[in-house]
């Protein structure tokens, strides 16, 4: 929550900051996002214009989750840009409105996470997920087989073993 009684409603007149704040709970998706209690760094610039005040700034933040493929721990630096304007009065449904002044820049800060986020975080665009046998990461291990693959000089053999006996 920012006062923004400091501007006193007079267009132009704006106020810098440039602070760390504890990240909310849930900022972010299930499968991404930034921990709570970890640090956000913003910068933040409130304008007072003719109806409202404008929030401009950045957020940095480190976004933690894992990969939808092969469940490894993902992380990524995130840096979100946002603008946004807080009507004195008469917000309407997708509008934002100060209350008592103060800005509540948390839902804000949620939409651009969420944006900036990858929906399906991969430890690597090629990532070849686990395998459908044991769940070994086969990233870790391409090469492993469960003997399915069978050399073609011993299939008619197999082909012999597994013929229903008469
Ligand atoms: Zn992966
Ligand atoms: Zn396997």
């Amino acid at each position: 929550m920012f006062d923004t009684l400091v501007l006193g409603r007079r267009p132009g007149t704006e106020k810098s900051y440039d602070l760390v704040l504890d990240a909310p709970a849930d900022l972010g998706l299930d499968v991404f996002g930034v921990p709570e209690g970890s640090p956000i760094e913003l910068e933040l610039r409130l304008e007072a214009v003719m109806d409202g005040v404008l929030a401009t700034g950045t957020a940095s933040a480190h976004a933690v989750g894992e990969c939808v493929r092969c469940l490894i721990g993902v992380e990524s630096d995130l840096e979100v840009d946002f603008q946004e304007l807080y009507l004195y009065d008469d917000a309407g449904e997708d509008e934002l409105e100060l209350e008592d002044d103060l800005l509540d820049l948390e839902p804000v800060l949620r939409d651009a996470v969420v944006l900036a986020l990858p929906h399906n975080p991969l430890c690597d665009p090629e990532c070849p997920g686990l395998c459908p046998e044991c769940g070994v990461r086969l990233a870790d291990d391409p090469e492993h087989t469960h003997g399915e693959a069978i050399d073609p000089r011993w299939s008619a053999l197999t082909q012999l073993t597994e013929r229903p006996e008469e």
